[in-house]
């Protein structure tokens, strides 16, 4: 690391030193502002950047743990749940009050807290160490629930051509002790859409829990479907399903640490207040994994859908889609290329027609020199686009790079053949 690590100052810094010297610790970061990164940013534009910026000050010094001190960050939390249970079928449904749900700090903590809610629900069932099914697809977090809380996790492998969920494999895995089936709209690696009625009917069949993780396609997929992109029946109005995962800081475009996390009905919701007495500080109340949590990205949120409103998501949803089956059809045209399922929605998993000839990881060695970011994906091996509104404006100049990459590297070895997705290490 280039930047040196400063020890605390003896006497402190001028704010406006400071501040310069926070900008200039970015030296070597990604630009996403000029659509290179994937993943990890999605982008609506300076102003929404702005609007993010100027909520997030109003909100700095707020406490999100206590919303009887701050009873603005209830009302902003309650507006992000309603909105994102109506998006998500309660409106198509005769009774949508049973859909409520709980804000939390990003599709891993929405994912955390329904494989919690699952394993309590199995153990008032009766099961000892209650059992989960998913597929190799779903994200790595499910295998971090695991970790956390004593579940089991069986993670079947997905159909190798259209990296969908395996319905029949996923049956016939399901025992005494299987509490859930978990699918995915989309999937984060090949961004397909599991078949989740199938999924619904297996789940009604067996009586088991189905949480449908949309962390990715919770905030987009209503969008596209009303522009006729889509129609894969896959949210609340799918018989079945009994909670879903939808990040607000994905294809919400809101500023990071905000997901929610909704149940079918009132009494699965309730499985994630946690209440205690059992100390000396009085009664403590809280239905996510932090206490004291930032307010600010609650209203950051808020303010990016009272700004943007249908009209707003919908151009977003367009271009988004438009960037995306640029992309696609783009690389299906490059010779040497292919993608990894037929994707869905709006991500690209790009892989080598024949991996003997074309190392995509050489391929992404080259595109990190031109400062892109796209992440490196395993089994089998593909460079992982997820193209947000942001992309529309870079999308052509990937293309460029990749038909002129698989020219370069034809016939070469990756200096790095690491997979890393996440780390934190420093
Ligand atoms: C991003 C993502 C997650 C994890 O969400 P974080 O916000 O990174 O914690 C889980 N599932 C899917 C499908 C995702 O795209």
């Amino acid at each position: 690391m280039e930047f040196p690590h400063e020890p605390l100052p003896k006497q402190g810094i001028p704010t406006s030193d400071v501040l310069e010297r926070l900008a200039a610790a970015k030296v070597n970061d990604k630009d996403w502002a000029g659509g290179r990164v994937f993943s990890l940013v999605y982008d609506a534009g300076p102003e929404i950047h702005e609007l993010h910026g100027e909520a997030l000050k109003l909100y700095s010094a707020e406490n999100g743990l206590n919303v009887l001190a701050f009873p603005s960050i209830g009302v902003l939390s309650h507006d992000l749940v309603r909105i994102s249970a109506s998006l998500l079928g309660a409106d198509d449904l005769r009774s949508p009050e049973g859909i409520t749900g709980h804000l939390t700090s990003g599709g891993t903590e929405s994912l955390l807290w329904a494989m919690k809610v699952a394993r309590d629900e199995g153990y008032a069932r009766g099961i000892k160490r209650p059992k989960v099914i998913a597929s190799t697809s779903t994200h790595a977090t499910l295998t971090k629930a695991v970790d956390l809380f004593g579940i089991d996790l069986l993670r079947v492998p997905v159909d190798p051509i259209s990296f969908k969920a395996d319905l029949s494999a996923m049956a016939a895995a399901i025992d005494d002790a299987t509490i859930m089936l978990v699918g995915s709209a989309p999937s984060y690696p090949q961004g397909v859409i599991d078949d989740i009625s199938g999924l619904g009917q297996l789940a009604l069949k067996h009586d088991l829990l189905l949480h449908v993780d949309g962390c990715l396609g919770g905030w987009l997929l209503p969008f596209l479907e009303r522009l006729g992109h889509v129609d894969t029946p896959w949210n609340f109005t799918v018989p079945g399903v009994t909670s879903i995962s939808a990040d607000l800081h994905k294809y919400g475009y809101s500023s990071k640490g905000v997901s929610v996390v909704l149940y079918a009905n009132a009494d699965l919701a309730r499985r994630q207040l946690f209440l205690t007495d059992d100390w000396l500080g009085g009664f403590y109340a809280s239905t996510t994994m932090a206490g004291t949590k930032p307010a600010g990205p609650i209203a950051a949120a808020w303010a990016t859908l009272m700004h943007l409103g249908e009209a707003g998501y919908l151009e977003l949803a367009e271009q988004t889609w438009d960037a995306a089956r640029r992309l696609i059809d783009g690389v299906k045209a490059i010779e040497g290329l292919c993608l990894r399922g037929e994707p869905d929605m709006t991500v690209a998993a790009i892989g080598a027609q024949d991996p003997s000839q074309l190392d995509v990881f050489a391929l992404g060695d080259y595109l990190v020199e031109r400062g892109w970011y796209l992440d490196r994906q395993a089994n089998p091996d593909s460079l992982h686009a997820t193209v947000h509104a942001g992309s529309a404006k870079s999308v052509d100049a990937l293309l460029v790079d990749l038909a002129a990459g698989v020219k370069a590297v034809a016939g070469q070895q990756a200096k790095d053949r690491s997979t890393t997705y996440a780390t934190g290490a420093h």
